[in-house]
């Protein structure tokens, strides 16, 4: 790194609220014995281009990027990843010489943080066609899913995903309302919510009050880390599924960021401890 770098890293998104990418990303800096400090950096939309401006100017060594810019940023780029190309999204800035590409770890992160467990050919079905179902859907794609059912409230982001990311992929995309998602549900080994219905600790995504039709032996995979059990997952565990909630996803994107960044990856463990799981992300019932 030049001298005339500083060593600031940082999150750039708004409003950023209570983020846990600085207390990850510090731990990560001091088990890599390298110095830096990052930073949650609220930049509201009109004032992304200087933001950007700056980050080239002191050539920040390694940004994260989020709601609401993840697409926003890419004409202050000089390319992106295969990955993010293909998502049409960024969430990790980082250099190439001296060029300033994007990255997007979100796909890495949710493959990584799937059960090693569950199989590769299975039927999913996913709630949302947001950003996040979208790595989640490209995801499941590569794995080798079976079959991807959509059920998202807007039909036009969801038939824009399914064609963009799903056309070699069988799979139906219906409204979460249409009675006949309890078919999918009864034909799905794997249901996600790539919906933020549920950080409210009270409701259920639409479409999951049918989560009764899903297979005994299904899983359940709500991409909300906070709270740690929400409504679905709560529902899920009382019926006997295997469920799992978003803070390895968290965790497995950072470290693949941070690796971005530094060529070296921190240890998971390192980061669930520095996000004092699962302290931090009580379940529904103790909030
Ligand atoms: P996003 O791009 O805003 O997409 C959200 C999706 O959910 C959209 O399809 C949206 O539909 C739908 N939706 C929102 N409110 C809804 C409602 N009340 N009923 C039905 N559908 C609704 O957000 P995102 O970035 O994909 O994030 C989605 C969730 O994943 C969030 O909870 C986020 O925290 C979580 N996430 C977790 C990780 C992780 O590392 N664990 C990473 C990324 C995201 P409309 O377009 O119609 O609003």
């Amino acid at each position: 790194m030049s001298a005339t770098t500083p060593d600031l890293y940082g999150l750039l998104g708004y409003p950023l609220g209570h983020t846990l990418s600085p207390a990850m990303h510090q731990a990560a800096l001091a088990w890599a014995g390298l110095p830096g400090t990052y930073m949650a950096m609220p930049v509201p939309p009109e004032r992304l281009e200087g933001a950007m401006a700056g980050v080239r100017a002191w050539r920040l060594p390694g940004m994260n990027v989020t709601v609401p810019h993840k697409t926003a940023v890419i004409p202050f780029l000089d390319g992106l990843t295969p990955q993010a190309r293909a998502l049409g999204a960024v969430n990790t800035l980082f250099w190439d010489g001296d060029r300033l590409l994007g990255d997007n770890t979100d796909y890495a992160g949710f493959l990584e943080s799937l059960p090693p467990a569950l199989p590769s050919d299975v039927t999913v079905t996913v709630l949302g066609a947001g950003g996040a179902a979208r790595a989640v859907v490209a995801a499941m794609r590569d794995r080798g899913a079976r079959a991807i059912h959509l059920a998202a409230r807007n039909p036009d982001q969801a038939a824009r995903l399914r064609a963009e990311l799903l056309t070699g992929t069988p799979g139906t995309t219906l409204s979460p309302d249409d009675p006949a998602l309890g078919a999918l549900f009864a034909r799905s080994d794997l249901l996600i919510n790539a919906t933020p219905v549920g950080m409210d600790c009270r409701s259920l995504p639409p479409g999951a009050e049918q989560l009764a039709l899903l297979p005994a032996t299904a899983w359940v995979y709500d991409l909300i880390y906070n709270p740690a059990e929400t409504p679905l997952l709560a529902t899920a565990h009382a019926r006997g599924l295997r469920c799992q909630n978003g803070l390895d996803m968290l965790l497995c994107q950072a470290a693949a960021a941070f690796e971005r960044w530094t060529g070296r990856k921190p240890p998971l463990s390192l980061l669930r401890e520095a996000v004092g799981a699962p302290e931090r992300t009580p379940p529904c019932s103790a909030s």
